[in-house]
Protein backbone atom coordinates (compact mmCIF):
# COMPACT_ATOMS: atom_id res chain seq x y z
CA UNK A 1 0.00 0.00 0.00
CA UNK A 2 1.00 3.27 -1.05
CA UNK A 3 1.68 6.98 0.89
CA UNK A 4 3.91 7.54 -2.63
CA UNK A 5 0.54 9.94 -3.49
CA UNK A 6 0.85 11.68 -0.30
CA UNK A 7 -2.86 11.97 1.42
CA UNK A 8 -3.73 15.30 0.60
CA UNK A 9 -1.71 17.19 -1.84
CA UNK A 10 -1.20 20.88 -1.09
CA UNK A 11 -2.19 21.59 -5.17
CA UNK A 12 -0.05 22.03 -8.35
CA UNK A 13 1.37 25.67 -7.15
CA UNK A 14 3.94 23.77 -4.05
CA UNK A 15 5.45 20.53 -5.02
CA UNK A 16 5.34 18.14 -1.87
CA UNK A 17 8.70 17.76 0.30
CA UNK A 18 9.14 14.04 1.97
CA UNK A 19 11.37 14.55 5.16
CA UNK A 20 11.54 11.20 7.41
CA UNK A 21 10.71 7.89 6.44
CA UNK A 22 6.95 7.09 7.15
CA UNK A 23 4.89 3.89 6.13
CA UNK A 24 3.78 3.59 3.07
CA UNK A 25 4.85 3.01 -0.98
CA UNK A 26 7.35 6.12 -2.33
CA UNK A 27 7.68 4.74 -5.80
CA UNK A 28 5.34 5.90 -9.06
CA UNK A 29 5.60 2.68 -11.46
CA UNK A 30 2.14 3.30 -12.96
CA UNK A 31 -0.83 5.46 -13.11
CA UNK A 32 -3.82 5.60 -12.41
CA UNK A 33 -2.96 3.94 -8.67
CA UNK A 34 -3.87 0.73 -8.73
CA UNK A 35 -6.94 1.60 -6.00
CA UNK A 36 -9.06 2.77 -9.24
CA UNK A 37 -8.23 -0.67 -11.25
CA UNK A 38 -11.28 -2.71 -10.36
CA UNK A 39 -12.79 -6.36 -11.02
CA UNK A 40 -15.94 -4.64 -13.27
CA UNK A 41 -13.22 -3.95 -15.92
CA UNK A 42 -12.35 -7.63 -16.42
CA UNK A 43 -15.07 -8.32 -18.80
CA UNK A 44 -13.91 -5.95 -20.86
CA UNK A 45 -10.22 -6.56 -20.66
CA UNK A 46 -11.57 -9.93 -21.77
CA UNK A 47 -13.43 -8.86 -25.06
CA UNK A 48 -10.37 -6.49 -25.85
CA UNK A 49 -8.39 -9.87 -26.47
CA UNK A 50 -10.81 -11.23 -29.08
CA UNK A 51 -9.71 -8.39 -31.65
CA UNK A 52 -6.73 -8.20 -33.87
CA UNK A 53 -3.65 -5.77 -32.19
CA UNK A 54 -2.62 -2.69 -34.25
CA UNK A 55 1.09 -4.97 -35.18
CA UNK A 56 3.10 -1.10 -34.91
CA UNK A 57 2.23 -1.47 -30.70
CA UNK A 58 5.72 -3.11 -29.76
CA UNK A 59 4.91 -6.30 -27.30
CA UNK A 60 6.75 -7.73 -24.05
CA UNK A 61 6.36 -10.53 -21.67
CA UNK A 62 6.80 -10.26 -18.15
CA UNK A 63 6.71 -13.46 -16.21
CA UNK A 64 6.39 -13.66 -12.70
CA UNK A 65 8.87 -16.16 -10.26
CA UNK A 66 6.72 -15.75 -6.37
CA UNK A 67 9.71 -17.61 -4.48
CA UNK A 68 12.18 -16.87 -2.64
CA UNK A 69 14.80 -17.99 0.15
CA UNK A 70 13.99 -16.10 3.16
CA UNK A 71 11.38 -12.78 3.08
CA UNK A 72 13.50 -9.56 3.74
CA UNK A 73 12.34 -7.42 6.11
CA UNK A 74 11.55 -4.71 3.56
CA UNK A 75 9.81 -6.85 0.94
CA UNK A 76 6.49 -5.44 0.30
CA UNK A 77 5.59 -8.08 -2.47
CA UNK A 78 3.60 -11.91 -2.73
CA UNK A 79 6.13 -13.98 -2.37
CA UNK A 80 6.46 -17.70 -1.02
CA UNK A 81 9.27 -19.10 0.95
CA UNK A 82 7.38 -22.82 1.37
CA UNK A 83 7.17 -23.98 -1.61
CA UNK A 84 8.59 -27.36 -2.66
CA UNK A 85 9.26 -28.83 -6.20
CA UNK A 86 5.82 -30.13 -6.94
CA UNK A 87 3.99 -26.71 -6.13
CA UNK A 88 6.90 -25.03 -8.24
CA UNK A 89 6.56 -27.48 -10.79
CA UNK A 90 2.37 -27.37 -10.80
CA UNK A 91 3.26 -23.19 -10.62
CA UNK A 92 5.30 -23.22 -14.12
CA UNK A 93 2.54 -25.54 -15.63
CA UNK A 94 0.09 -22.87 -14.53
CA UNK A 95 1.96 -19.87 -16.14
CA UNK A 96 2.47 -21.76 -19.18
CA UNK A 97 -1.20 -22.45 -19.36
CA UNK A 98 -2.25 -18.84 -18.54
CA UNK A 99 0.02 -18.31 -21.24
CA UNK A 100 -1.45 -20.75 -24.34
CA UNK A 101 -4.99 -18.72 -23.01
CA UNK A 102 -3.23 -15.75 -24.38
CA UNK A 103 -1.52 -16.62 -27.31
CA UNK A 104 -4.92 -18.89 -28.65
CA UNK A 105 -6.64 -14.71 -28.69
CA UNK A 106 -7.29 -12.92 -31.53
CA UNK A 107 -4.80 -10.30 -30.04
CA UNK A 108 -1.87 -12.06 -29.55
CA UNK A 109 -2.19 -13.65 -33.00
CA UNK A 110 1.18 -13.60 -35.00
CA UNK A 111 3.41 -11.57 -32.55
CA UNK A 112 6.46 -11.56 -30.88
CA UNK A 113 7.70 -10.34 -27.83
CA UNK A 114 10.96 -7.55 -27.95
CA UNK A 115 11.58 -7.95 -24.87
CA UNK A 116 11.13 -10.17 -22.01
CA UNK A 117 11.53 -10.00 -18.09
CA UNK A 118 11.73 -12.60 -15.40
CA UNK A 119 10.87 -10.91 -12.30
CA UNK A 120 9.87 -11.88 -8.89
CA UNK A 121 10.04 -12.57 -6.30
CA UNK A 122 13.08 -14.51 -7.09
CA UNK A 123 13.94 -16.35 -10.44
CA UNK A 124 17.07 -17.56 -10.00
CA UNK A 125 14.92 -19.88 -7.32
CA UNK A 126 14.25 -22.09 -9.65
CA UNK A 127 16.41 -25.15 -11.02
CA UNK A 128 18.54 -25.38 -13.50
CA UNK A 129 15.32 -28.17 -14.94
CA UNK A 130 12.39 -25.86 -13.81
CA UNK A 131 14.24 -22.97 -15.79
CA UNK A 132 14.69 -24.58 -19.37
CA UNK A 133 11.06 -26.49 -18.46
CA UNK A 134 9.71 -23.23 -18.27
CA UNK A 135 11.33 -21.30 -21.01
CA UNK A 136 11.28 -23.91 -23.40
CA UNK A 137 7.28 -23.95 -22.72
CA UNK A 138 7.22 -19.96 -23.39
CA UNK A 139 9.17 -20.20 -26.54
CA UNK A 140 6.98 -23.19 -27.69
CA UNK A 141 4.42 -21.00 -27.16
CA UNK A 142 5.46 -17.39 -27.82
CA UNK A 143 8.72 -18.19 -29.59
CA UNK A 144 11.25 -15.02 -28.64
CA UNK A 145 13.68 -15.09 -31.49
CA UNK A 146 13.25 -11.15 -32.20
CA UNK A 147 13.44 -10.19 -28.53
CA UNK A 148 15.89 -7.83 -28.52
CA UNK A 149 16.11 -7.89 -24.71
CA UNK A 150 15.89 -10.71 -22.10
CA UNK A 151 16.55 -9.62 -18.65
CA UNK A 152 16.41 -12.48 -15.51
CA UNK A 153 16.96 -11.47 -12.28
CA UNK A 154 19.17 -13.14 -10.03
CA UNK A 155 19.75 -13.44 -5.69
CA UNK A 156 23.14 -13.94 -5.47
CA UNK A 157 23.36 -17.16 -3.10
CA UNK A 158 20.83 -18.98 -4.98
CA UNK A 159 23.37 -18.49 -8.53
CA UNK A 160 25.85 -21.67 -8.84
CA UNK A 161 27.83 -21.91 -11.73
CA UNK A 162 25.75 -24.39 -13.17
CA UNK A 163 22.75 -22.05 -12.83
CA UNK A 164 24.18 -19.57 -14.26
CA UNK A 165 24.96 -21.08 -17.53
CA UNK A 166 21.12 -22.53 -17.55
CA UNK A 167 19.82 -19.01 -17.76
CA UNK A 168 22.64 -17.82 -20.10
CA UNK A 169 21.79 -20.94 -22.45
CA UNK A 170 18.11 -20.06 -22.62
CA UNK A 171 19.20 -16.57 -24.13
CA UNK A 172 19.42 -14.13 -21.16
CA UNK A 173 20.77 -11.40 -21.99
CA UNK A 174 20.92 -9.25 -18.69
CA UNK A 175 21.73 -10.97 -15.67
CA UNK A 176 20.29 -8.36 -12.78
CA UNK A 177 22.04 -9.07 -9.54
CA UNK A 178 20.10 -7.97 -6.22
CA UNK A 179 22.75 -6.94 -3.89
CA UNK A 180 21.40 -4.17 -2.37
CA UNK A 181 24.61 -4.25 0.24
CA UNK A 182 27.51 -5.25 0.93
CA UNK A 183 27.93 -4.51 4.56
CA UNK A 184 26.80 -8.47 5.89
CA UNK A 185 25.34 -7.16 9.07
CA UNK A 186 23.13 -4.53 7.00
CA UNK A 187 22.35 -7.77 5.05
CA UNK A 188 22.03 -9.79 8.11
CA UNK A 189 19.80 -6.88 9.72
CA UNK A 190 17.33 -6.26 6.79
CA UNK A 191 16.38 -10.19 6.24
CA UNK A 192 18.73 -10.88 2.87
CA UNK A 193 19.03 -14.75 2.02
CA UNK A 194 22.95 -13.84 0.95
CA UNK A 195 26.23 -12.48 1.96
CA UNK A 196 28.57 -10.51 0.15
CA UNK A 197 30.76 -13.50 -0.27
CA UNK A 198 28.34 -14.97 -2.55
CA UNK A 199 27.60 -11.52 -4.34
CA UNK A 200 31.21 -11.84 -5.14
CA UNK A 201 30.91 -15.47 -6.15
CA UNK A 202 27.80 -14.89 -8.30
CA UNK A 203 29.41 -11.97 -9.69
CA UNK A 204 32.46 -13.68 -11.08
CA UNK A 205 30.77 -16.82 -12.13
CA UNK A 206 28.51 -14.39 -14.41
CA UNK A 207 31.18 -12.68 -16.29
CA UNK A 208 32.89 -15.89 -16.65
CA UNK A 209 29.72 -17.53 -18.34
CA UNK A 210 29.62 -14.51 -20.48
CA UNK A 211 26.57 -12.69 -20.15
CA UNK A 212 26.24 -9.46 -22.71
CA UNK A 213 25.28 -7.46 -19.70
CA UNK A 214 25.30 -7.53 -15.60
CA UNK A 215 23.05 -5.13 -13.23
CA UNK A 216 23.41 -4.57 -10.00
CA UNK A 217 20.96 -3.20 -7.64
CA UNK A 218 21.37 -1.46 -4.28
CA UNK A 219 19.09 0.03 -2.08
CA UNK A 220 20.08 3.39 -0.34
CA UNK A 221 18.65 3.19 3.53
CA UNK A 222 18.49 0.11 4.66
CA UNK A 223 18.17 -0.40 8.81
CA UNK A 224 21.07 0.60 10.04
CA UNK A 225 22.56 2.27 7.05
CA UNK A 226 25.60 4.85 8.13
CA UNK A 227 27.71 7.00 6.46
CA UNK A 228 30.35 4.77 6.24
CA UNK A 229 28.80 1.63 4.95
CA UNK A 230 26.98 3.30 2.27
CA UNK A 231 30.48 4.90 0.52
CA UNK A 232 32.02 1.19 1.05
CA UNK A 233 29.04 -0.33 -0.64
CA UNK A 234 29.38 2.33 -3.25
CA UNK A 235 33.43 1.62 -3.93
CA UNK A 236 32.76 -2.07 -3.92
CA UNK A 237 30.16 -1.69 -5.97
CA UNK A 238 32.11 0.53 -8.49
CA UNK A 239 35.31 -1.91 -7.99
CA UNK A 240 32.89 -4.76 -9.75
CA UNK A 241 32.10 -2.35 -13.24
CA UNK A 242 28.88 -3.73 -13.70
CA UNK A 243 27.25 -2.84 -17.09
CA UNK A 244 24.47 -1.04 -15.55
CA UNK A 245 23.64 0.03 -11.24
CA UNK A 246 20.15 0.27 -10.11
CA UNK A 247 19.85 2.30 -6.60
CA UNK A 248 16.95 2.71 -4.77
CA UNK A 249 16.06 4.86 -1.99
CA UNK A 250 14.61 2.67 0.59
CA UNK A 251 10.88 2.62 1.07
CA UNK A 252 8.45 0.95 4.22
CA UNK A 253 5.11 -0.09 2.42
CA UNK A 254 2.61 -0.92 5.01
CA UNK A 255 2.95 -4.82 4.53
CA UNK A 256 6.64 -5.26 5.28
CA UNK A 257 7.92 -6.75 8.36
CA UNK A 258 9.40 -3.29 9.05
CA UNK A 259 6.31 -1.88 9.14
CA UNK A 260 4.54 -4.23 11.49
CA UNK A 261 7.21 -4.00 13.91
CA UNK A 262 6.89 0.13 14.03
CA UNK A 263 3.30 -0.77 14.38
CA UNK A 264 4.20 -3.09 17.51
CA UNK A 265 6.15 -0.66 18.74
CA UNK A 266 3.61 2.47 18.10
CA UNK A 267 5.96 4.00 15.67
CA UNK A 268 5.19 6.42 12.98
CA UNK A 269 8.63 7.27 11.72
CA UNK A 270 10.74 4.06 9.96
CA UNK A 271 13.94 2.74 11.53
CA UNK A 272 15.46 4.39 8.50
CA UNK A 273 17.11 6.93 7.33
CA UNK A 274 15.43 10.16 5.96
CA UNK A 275 14.47 11.10 2.51
CA UNK A 276 16.96 13.91 2.09
CA UNK A 277 19.64 11.49 3.28
CA UNK A 278 18.77 8.66 1.28
CA UNK A 279 18.84 11.17 -1.87
CA UNK A 280 21.85 12.21 -0.80
CA UNK A 281 23.46 8.94 -0.63
CA UNK A 282 22.56 7.88 -4.00
CA UNK A 283 23.65 11.33 -5.73
CA UNK A 284 27.21 10.70 -3.78
CA UNK A 285 26.88 6.86 -5.86
CA UNK A 286 26.01 8.80 -8.81
CA UNK A 287 28.77 11.23 -8.93
CA UNK A 288 31.63 7.96 -7.87
CA UNK A 289 30.46 6.33 -10.97
CA UNK A 290 30.08 9.64 -13.17
CA UNK A 291 33.92 9.32 -11.89
CA UNK A 292 34.50 6.15 -13.25
CA UNK A 293 32.91 7.02 -16.44
CA UNK A 294 29.21 5.66 -16.27
CA UNK A 295 25.98 8.11 -17.50
CA UNK A 296 22.96 8.48 -15.30
CA UNK A 297 20.08 7.65 -17.41
CA UNK A 298 17.24 7.70 -14.86
CA UNK A 299 16.20 8.27 -11.25
CA UNK A 300 17.63 4.73 -10.02
CA UNK A 301 19.65 3.81 -13.10
CA UNK A 302 23.92 4.80 -14.01
CA UNK A 303 25.20 2.95 -17.03
CA UNK A 304 28.66 2.17 -18.20
CA UNK A 305 28.06 2.30 -22.02
CA UNK A 306 24.63 3.93 -22.87
CA UNK A 307 25.39 3.55 -26.49
CA UNK A 308 25.61 -0.57 -25.60
CA UNK A 309 23.38 -0.55 -22.66
CA UNK A 310 19.37 -0.06 -23.51
CA UNK A 311 16.28 -1.00 -21.22
CA UNK A 312 13.85 -1.84 -23.67
CA UNK A 313 11.51 -3.13 -20.73
CA UNK A 314 11.91 0.45 -19.25
CA UNK A 315 11.36 2.34 -22.29
CA UNK A 316 8.95 0.04 -23.77
CA UNK A 317 6.73 0.09 -20.35
CA UNK A 318 6.84 4.00 -20.13
CA UNK A 319 6.47 4.98 -23.97
CA UNK A 320 2.90 2.58 -23.74
CA UNK A 321 4.01 -1.01 -25.20
CA UNK A 322 1.73 -3.84 -24.59
CA UNK A 323 3.23 -6.11 -21.80
CA UNK A 324 1.73 -9.13 -21.65
CA UNK A 325 2.30 -10.43 -18.12
CA UNK A 326 1.96 -13.87 -16.67
CA UNK A 327 2.23 -15.19 -13.07
CA UNK A 328 0.74 -14.56 -9.81
CA UNK A 329 0.12 -11.28 -8.52
CA UNK A 330 1.59 -10.07 -11.60
CA UNK A 331 1.11 -6.63 -13.92
CA UNK A 332 0.05 -6.01 -17.62
CA UNK A 333 -0.90 -3.69 -20.42
CA UNK A 334 -2.58 -4.89 -23.39
CA UNK A 335 -5.07 -2.38 -25.87
CA UNK A 336 -5.13 0.31 -23.16
CA UNK A 337 -5.62 -1.45 -20.53
CA UNK A 338 -4.26 -2.46 -17.54
CA UNK A 339 -4.34 -5.28 -15.67
CA UNK A 340 -3.53 -7.50 -12.39
CA UNK A 341 -3.45 -11.35 -11.55
CA UNK A 342 -4.92 -12.77 -8.69
CA UNK A 343 -2.71 -12.06 -5.83
CA UNK A 344 -3.14 -15.44 -4.43
CA UNK A 345 -1.00 -18.99 -5.09
CA UNK A 346 -4.28 -21.07 -4.41
CA UNK A 347 -7.17 -18.48 -6.57
CA UNK A 348 -4.05 -17.82 -9.14
CA UNK A 349 -3.44 -22.12 -10.10
CA UNK A 350 -7.19 -22.52 -9.19
CA UNK A 351 -8.21 -19.79 -12.40
CA UNK A 352 -5.41 -21.16 -14.97
CA UNK A 353 -6.48 -24.95 -14.56
CA UNK A 354 -10.33 -24.51 -15.07
CA UNK A 355 -9.48 -22.63 -18.24
CA UNK A 356 -10.06 -18.72 -16.98
CA UNK A 357 -7.96 -15.99 -17.23
CA UNK A 358 -6.95 -15.14 -13.45
CA UNK A 359 -7.28 -11.30 -13.82
CA UNK A 360 -8.21 -9.85 -10.49
CA UNK A 361 -8.81 -6.03 -11.28
CA UNK A 362 -8.07 -4.06 -14.41
CA UNK A 363 -8.38 -0.62 -15.69
CA UNK A 364 -9.24 0.76 -19.16
CA UNK A 365 -7.04 4.03 -19.21
CA UNK A 366 -8.62 6.80 -21.36
CA UNK A 367 -6.34 8.81 -23.81
CA UNK A 368 -5.72 11.72 -21.78
CA UNK A 369 -4.40 9.31 -18.82
CA UNK A 370 -2.27 7.70 -21.25
CA UNK A 371 -0.36 10.77 -22.14
CA UNK A 372 0.11 11.57 -18.55
CA UNK A 373 1.23 8.12 -17.73
CA UNK A 374 3.97 8.14 -20.72
CA UNK A 375 4.86 11.60 -19.72
CA UNK A 376 5.27 10.93 -16.06
CA UNK A 377 7.02 7.85 -16.75
CA UNK A 378 9.67 9.61 -19.08
CA UNK A 379 10.06 12.06 -16.83
CA UNK A 380 11.97 9.52 -14.86
CA UNK A 381 14.42 9.25 -17.09
CA UNK A 382 15.24 12.53 -16.56
CA UNK A 383 14.49 13.94 -19.71
CA UNK A 384 11.81 13.76 -22.27
CA UNK A 385 11.82 14.83 -26.56
CA UNK A 386 8.23 16.03 -26.31
CA UNK A 387 7.97 15.49 -30.13
CA UNK A 388 6.94 11.38 -29.99
CA UNK A 389 4.42 12.56 -27.33
CA UNK A 390 2.82 15.67 -29.75
CA UNK A 391 2.87 12.96 -33.05
CA UNK A 392 0.67 10.50 -30.58
CA UNK A 393 -0.98 12.53 -28.55
CA UNK A 394 -1.78 15.87 -30.84
CA UNK A 395 -0.58 18.09 -28.01
CA UNK A 396 2.38 19.75 -26.75
CA UNK A 397 3.33 18.18 -23.41
CA UNK A 398 4.27 22.07 -22.63
CA UNK A 399 1.01 23.25 -23.05
CA UNK A 400 -1.04 20.13 -21.83
CA UNK A 401 0.96 19.78 -18.38
CA UNK A 402 1.36 23.79 -18.42
CA UNK A 403 0.27 24.09 -14.87
CA UNK A 404 2.34 21.07 -13.15
CA UNK A 405 5.84 22.18 -15.46
CA UNK A 406 5.12 26.03 -13.89
CA UNK A 407 5.18 24.53 -10.47
CA UNK A 408 8.33 22.40 -11.13
CA UNK A 409 9.66 25.09 -12.87
CA UNK A 410 9.14 27.89 -9.88
CA UNK A 411 10.53 25.29 -7.60
CA UNK A 412 13.68 25.13 -9.90
CA UNK A 413 13.17 21.86 -10.77
CA UNK A 414 12.82 22.03 -14.27
CA UNK A 415 15.42 22.74 -17.31
CA UNK A 416 13.93 22.43 -20.78
CA UNK A 417 15.20 23.65 -24.55
CA UNK A 418 13.40 23.12 -27.75
CA UNK A 419 12.02 19.81 -28.48
CA UNK A 420 12.08 18.29 -24.98
CA UNK A 421 12.03 19.12 -21.15
CA UNK A 422 13.74 17.46 -18.29
CA UNK A 423 14.78 17.78 -14.43
CA UNK A 424 17.89 19.14 -12.39
CA UNK A 425 19.73 16.24 -10.56
CA UNK A 426 17.88 17.38 -7.06
CA UNK A 427 14.54 17.00 -8.95
CA UNK A 428 15.55 13.66 -10.40
CA UNK A 429 16.25 12.40 -7.17
CA UNK A 430 12.83 13.22 -5.66
CA UNK A 431 11.07 12.31 -8.76
CA UNK A 432 8.41 10.12 -6.91
CA UNK A 433 7.52 12.84 -4.75
CA UNK A 434 6.77 15.36 -7.27
CA UNK A 435 4.87 13.47 -10.14
CA UNK A 436 1.38 13.73 -8.09
CA UNK A 437 1.64 17.32 -9.48
CA UNK A 438 0.46 15.63 -12.52
CA UNK A 439 -1.98 13.74 -11.35
CA UNK A 440 -6.11 14.04 -11.91
CA UNK A 441 -7.08 15.52 -8.74
CA UNK A 442 -9.34 12.21 -8.51
CA UNK A 443 -6.52 9.86 -8.43
CA UNK A 444 -4.25 12.26 -5.74
CA UNK A 445 -5.28 10.03 -2.67
CA UNK A 446 -5.73 6.50 -4.43
CA UNK A 447 -3.03 4.09 -3.18
CA UNK A 448 -0.88 2.13 -5.40
CA UNK A 449 -1.78 -1.31 -3.10
S1 LIG B 1 14.48 -11.24 -2.52
FE1 LIG B 1 13.20 -9.59 -3.32
S2 LIG B 1 11.19 -10.50 -3.66
FE2 LIG B 1 12.35 -11.92 -2.35
S3 LIG B 1 11.78 -11.40 -0.26
FE3 LIG B 1 13.62 -10.21 -0.73
S4 LIG B 1 12.86 -8.24 -1.56
FE4 LIG B 1 11.15 -9.71 -1.58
Amino acid sequence: MNTSIPASLPGPQSPPIQKETTAGNYFVSNYPPFAFWKSEAVPLFESVLERPADHQVPLGLYVHIPFCRKRCHFCYFRVYTDKNADEIRNYIDAVLQELKAYVSKPYLQGRKPKFIYFGGGTPSYLSPDQIRLLTDGIKALLPWDDATEITYEGEPGTLTDLKLRAIQQVGVTRLSLGVEHFDDHILEINGRAHRSKEVFRAYAFAREVGFPQVNVDLIAGMVEETEEKWRETVAKAVELLPDSVTIYQMEVPYNTGIYRQMKAEGKLVAPVADWETKRRWVDYAFSEFEKVGYTVTSTTTVVRDPAKVRFDYRQGLFSGADLLSVGVASFGHLAGIHYQNHHDFAPYVEAVNSGRLPIYRAYPVPTDERFLREFMLQLKLGRVETAPFVQKFGEEPSEHFAEPLEALRSAGHLVDGPGWIGLTRAALLQVDSLLPLFFKPEHRTGRYA
